[in-house]
């Protein structure tokens, strides 16, 4: 119990390793790497309520992101435009049903998921409420994003 706390007191660098004492910041404030200048540590002005308003601009842009055309091709003179939908339901069509699937989660239901989760987090952090809900799904938008971020680098080699 007291490693733990000994633990939580010390912060080291992302960068190169060096280990600082975890430092008490105001709002606005950043503490920097001595050695390399990395960012060690950064609390933003507002930062909850910068969180809710971008939750909500991602939800609302969510929809024509799904609904209007990503891509389009034009093919012996005609010219064909197909959303993230139109894409999910070509693929189901083909009998691609796991690519669909994939397809789906990571594109439409993943982000929903996070941007859902960010706002109940929200709502738990300024209304005090369900504070076991918020601290579960503050844990699963941490695997979310630990997920996307290999999904990313799978896609990237
Ligand atoms: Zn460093």
């Amino acid at each position: 119990m007291e490693d733990e706390a000994l633990a939580n007191d010390w912060l080291a660098c992302h960068q190169c390793d060096a280990l600082y004492v975890h430092p008490q910041l105001n709002d606005g404030q950043r503490a920097e790497c001595g050695r390399c200048g990395a960012t060690l540590f950064e609390r933003k002005v507002n930062s909850i309520e910068r969180t809710f308003a971008l939750s909500v601009a991602g939800l609302i842009l969510l929809i024509p992101a799904i609904m209007l055309p990503i891509m389009g091709i034009t093919l012996a003179g005609q010219y064909q435009e197909a959303s993230l939908l139109d894409a999910i339901t070509q693929l189901i069509v083909k009998g691609y049903f796991m690519v669909a699937t994939l397809v789906f989660m990571f594109t439409i239901a993943v982000p929903t998921v996070k941007l859902i989760g960010a706002l109940i987090v929200f709502a738990v952090l300024t209304y005090q409420a369900a504070p076991v809900l918020g601290g579960f799904l503050f844990a699963l938008f941490i695997l979310l994003v630990v997920i996307g971020k290999n999904q990313l680098e799978i896609l990237e080699q």
